[in-house]
């Protein structure tokens, strides 16, 4: 049997001391500074960029003359500074520019450290619950066991590590592995239909087969009320701090528990995104998705789990953006669940899918009123479901012929992508 390679990221909860977390967190803050210190490098020497060999240089240099960067692990600094490069060549790809590269402000960003070399980690399973590896400068440390790594115990899957990356949330420290695990290649293509999913403004998701994926609200009545409680907390706390004075002890303390509630919601989100993509990877074997360019703003309004956003509610269509973030993840973890599958994963530009009839083609702002489409050309006058007919656009939009019985008539072949690891 032909086996291929199978790319994937695996998340374990880290069991840190707190002298441990406190290297950990010295790290992350070294990473973030090193970034800033190479993007001041990067952009304002003498009017022109610099090279990766001068980069290097830098960096080996700082860390001799800047105490705090010694902190830094030089194989993290490395990845640093390849994640930097990195970032301007998405900058630069004509296919999918990304944002140019900036500053990141020291509570807006995420906290991490990359450990690149595997062979460093020497992970070693030392009972059912819980394993221990090696962290640079942190020591041996124990994480969850939930799930076999590849190559590490015997029985396990075929496979290594390749490397992984240590990350903060409002629970903690974690690390994510990345992975490699060897797996049977397909021996044949996706049988199911095809599908069109718009991400309804009714419902969750709506789907051109008529059917409907929803979930409740991610946090209680008691939980909504709880965090509302919080917020305006914050909201006090900050009006009583003097101007360029540095967020006072309870007012961490208050961003901390914000987090917490957040972070719980966002882990219920990822649960439900993971069980419904893999259901529709299962099922469908062309699925249509609008092409969404998610915008910048979610980021600065929602903040970070150490420093929560001013004034979330008032953001213009902040519901709708957040879920436009959670929508893009969704489509990422379809992509490769449905390549797993031996099905295919189609982006196709949004504009228009809502207000225009699936079935003659006539558009009208006007044919949209809430959960409800009504078309407006006389000779046509479908009434149904809005998020529904959108969804009918979004898959016909892909060049898609579906007969009566639902039956592919035309497949659009795209390109296998393994998932980009955390
Ligand atoms: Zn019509």
């Amino acid at each position: 049997m032909e086996l291929v390679k199978q790319a994937r990221a695996r998340v374990a909860r880290l069991d840190l001391s707190a002298a441990q977390a406190a290297v950990a967190d010295g790290q992350a803050h070294a990473a973030h500074a090193l970034w800033n210190l190479l993007h001041e490098y990067f952009t304002f020497r003498q009017g022109r960029f610099a090279s990766l060999k001068e980069c290097d240089t830098a960096i080996r240099q700082a860390r001799h003359e800047i105490d705090w960067l010694a902190r830094l692990p030089a194989q993290a600094a490395q990845a640093v500074l390849k994640t930097y490069r990195q970032a301007w060549a998405n900058f630069f790809n004509p296919d999918h520019p990304a944002q140019r590269p900036t500053f990141k402000g020291r509570f807006h960003t995420r906290m991490a450290v990359d450990v690149p070399q595997a062979r460093d980690l020497r992970i070693q399973r030392i009972n059912r619950r819980w394993g221990e590896a090696n962290l640079p400068k942190v020591g041996r440390v124990r994480f969850r066991w939930t799930k076999d790594l590849p190559g590490v115990t015997r029985g396990g899957p075929q496979g290594r590590i390749t490397g992984a990356r240590l990350v903060k949330d409002a629970f903690g420290w974690s690390i994510v592995f990345r992975t490699e695990t060897l797996v049977p290649a397909l021996q044949q293509a996706h049988p199911g239909p095809a599908v069109g999913i718009d991400r309804g403004v009714n419902v969750a998701l709506a789907l051109s087969d008529g059917t409907t994926r929803e979930h409740k609200p991610w946090l209680s009545r008691g939980e909504r009320e709880h965090l509302r409680r919080l917020e305006k907390k914050s909201a006090r706390q900050r009006a009583t701090r003097p101007p360029g004075r540095p967020a006072s002890h309870r007012l961490a303390r208050t961003y901390a528990q914000i987090g917490r509630v957040r972070a719980i919601a966002k882990r219920r989100a990822l649960d439900w995104q993971h069980q419904t993509t893999t259901e529709l990877a299962d099922t469908f074997s062309l699925i249509v998705v609008e092409d969404l360019k998610i915008p910048n703003m979610v980021r600065s309004a929602k903040g970070t789990i150490e420093a929560p956003g001013r004034n979330v509610a008032q953001k213009a269509g902040l519901n709708r953006s957040i879920s436009g973030e959670a929508w893009g993840r969704g489509v990422t973890l379809m992509e490769y669940k449905s390549a797993d599958r031996g099905g295919n994963v189609v982006k196709v530009p949004a504009a228009g899918t809502s207000q225009t009839c699936h079935r003659c083609g006539h558009r009208d702002p006007a044919a949209r009123q809430g959960i409800r489409f009504a078309c407006t050309n006389p000779d046509c006058g479908w009434v149904g479901h809005a998020d529904i007919n959108a969804a009918i656009n979004v898959e016909n939009a892909a060049g898609t012929a579906v007969s009566g019985r639902g039956d592919l008539a035309v497949r659009r072949s795209v390109k296998r992508q393994p998932p980009r690891a955390a």
